[in-house]
């Protein structure tokens, strides 16, 4: 496929500004062709209100017809071959085997959507029958959750394409009966507009309205920003940076009128070790440790960045560093994310972190060595900077006084997406205080496992409380993310002719319903 940079506006190709840029190759640092446009003002306010008209059909389609486009998705994206994942392997520096596997992880994701859509039952429909003979008498109210209308939706940098032009915010939005402008992340520009054009293919194939979807190219935020302030613009999507998402938040918040957003912006998804079983497992977990800190870079919003563990733990300790020592330099996604990495391991020894083992030396282009640093207990409740994400493969390990400490951790954690326990039976049993009070602090629980590996599934929360995300309610990986993009809708005392199929007295759908206070 040849590529244009151009924006797509609905189905229709636009270049109408002067700004261009040009993504990045990481392993060599040197510019990679063409010229992508960045989009206007002008653009960005003609997507949105296609968007907005294409609304007023697209979210009347039914389940079945949303399914069956969600599904001629998949299809177009995986007809792209594998030329979608050269470029994106050349604008990312990540593995063609990591991009096959992301590809698969993207195109299932799709058709979990599709299938939840067609169950049918995440309407949440439910029903109270009227009683004429109460007193008030009691009206007929039936209720049900609808799309909320146009999506702006931020692709984040280290998901190419499970959470970029195709992810799981495009999708669920989709999914949930939402038109979506998509914000393209500039640094796979190519990636993007051929995710996009699969998109664009599907919806012509499954005759959608012109402005299902649009994507929006840009390096400058002022497109970001336009789309965020947009009046037609109901509710945002966006993975990244915590300075980023809080910034997009704000912004929202000031509008005339304010819409939701919401931002997964990482996290350092504290792993705490027990004694018991550092007695038992020291060598298995500071193996597995150290490969889901470096995998991927350590480039996963799940990365485990903080290790807890009671006292010196010498011998844990001289094992995680022998591990780290081995660990190979790897390629960070881009520039800015190259040296911010750079930069926040000096920020690390200035508030108390001792670096304790480095990697294999760094490399050509935008290379970085794993960082394995140590803090006692003390400096970390005294410095909030050390609970702060670094983006790449680093982790700090903290040292308890005792368990009193270890608990005073616990407690002193803001919100993060995950937190990981290892311990043995008896450990798990002697510490169920932590559990609760961990369980205050994060979307997701890991008992002797390690946190990078979302699985997309209806179970998942990926999600957890400020400032992992802006709404802990909810999560953006998994089916239940369809629901940050609607809002319940009552229907009082309405003839059952003007009642949606999923409300109507004979449940033609078939769903599973709330009904006079029992599940039918
Ligand atoms: P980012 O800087 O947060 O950017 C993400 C997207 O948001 C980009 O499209 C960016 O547009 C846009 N954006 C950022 N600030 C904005 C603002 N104030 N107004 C409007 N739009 C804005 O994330 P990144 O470039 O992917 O990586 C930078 C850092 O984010 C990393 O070092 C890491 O700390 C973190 N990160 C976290 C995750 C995660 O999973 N939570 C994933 C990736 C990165 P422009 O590029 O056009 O400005």
């Amino acid at each position: 496929m040849k590529l244009t940079g151009k924006n797509f506006i609905g189905k229709k190709q636009s270049s109408q500004g002067t700004a261009k840029y040009v993504a990045s190759n990481p392993a060599a640092g040197t510019a990679i062709e063409p010229a992508f446009f960045e989009a206007t003002t002008s653009e960005v306010d003609e997507a949105v209100l296609l968007a907005a008209k294409a609304f007023a059909i697209y979210s009347r389609t039914s389940a079945d017809v949303r399914a069956r486009f969600l599904e001629a998705i998949a299809e177009e994206i995986q007809q792209l071959g594998d030329v979608l994942l050269e470029r994106c392997a050349k604008e990312t520096g990540l593995p063609l085997a990591r991009l096959t596997g992301e590809r698969a992880r993207t195109i299932n994701q799709i058709k979990l959507f599709a299938n939840y859509l067609r169950d049918g039952s995440w309407v949440d429909a439910r029903i109270d029958h009227p009683d004429a003979s109460r007193v008030p008498p009691k009206p007929d109210l039936r209720s049900m959750l609808v799309p909320l209308g146009p999506v702006g939706v931020f692709g984040a940098s280290n998901f190419p394409l499970a959470f970029s032009v195709a992810g799981g915010d495009t999708i669920s939005a989709l999914a949930a009966g939402c038109t979506v402008v998509f914000k393209g992340h500039p640094a796979h520009p190519g990636t993007s507009e051929m995710v996009a054009s699969a998109i664009i293919h599907a919806c012509e194939k499954c005759q959608m309205p012109d402005g299902t979807f649009s994507l929006v190219n840009g390096k400058s935020i002022e497109v970001g920003k336009s789309l965020v302030q947009h009046p037609a613009i109901s509710a945002i999507a966006f993975t990244g940076s915590f300075k980023g998402g809080k910034a997009i938040f704000d912004l929202a918040n000031k509008r005339d009128r304010p819409i939701p957003v919401y931002a997964e912006m990482g996290s350092t998804n504290p792993v705490f070790i027990l004694s018991d079983v550092l007695k038992e497992r020291a060598e298995s977990i500071a193996k597995d440790l150290v490969q889901s800190v470096t995998l991927g870079t350590g480039q996963f919003c799940t990365n485990p960045g903080l290790v807890m563990i009671p006292g010196e733990q010498r011998n844990f300790v001289s094992l995680l560093t022998r591990n780290f020592e081995d660990a190979a330099c790897g390629l960070m996604l881009t520039s800015d994310i190259h040296s911010s990495f750079n930069n926040g391991i000096d920020a690390l020894k200035s508030h108390g972190a001792n670096v304790l083992a480095k990697g294999k030396e760094a490399g050509e282009g935008f290379s970085v060595s794993p960082h394995l640093f140590d803090t006692t207990g003390k400096k970390f409740l005294a410095e909030t900077k050390l609970e702060e994400e670094l983006f790449g493969p680093s982790t700090v390990i903290v040292h308890a006084d005792d368990k009193k400490e270890l608990l005073e951790l616990a407690k002193k954690l803001t919100g993060h997406l995950t937190a990981t326990v290892h311990g043995t039976e008896t450990d798990l049993r002697d510490n169920e205080e932590l559990l609760t009070i961990l369980a205050q602090k994060v979307g997701r629980l890991v008992i002797n496992g390690y946190p990078t590996g979302v699985e997309v599934a209806h179970a998942m929360v990926h999600g957890g409380p400020y400032p992992a995300t802006t709404d802990s309610r909810t999560t953006s990986v998994g089916s239940n993310a369809m629901t940050r993009f609607a809002r319940p809708l009552c229907f009082q005392n309405f003839p059952d002719a003007l009642l949606p199929d999923a409300l109507k007295e004979s449940n033609p759908l078939g769903l599973r319903r709330f009904v006079d206070g029992k599940f039918v």
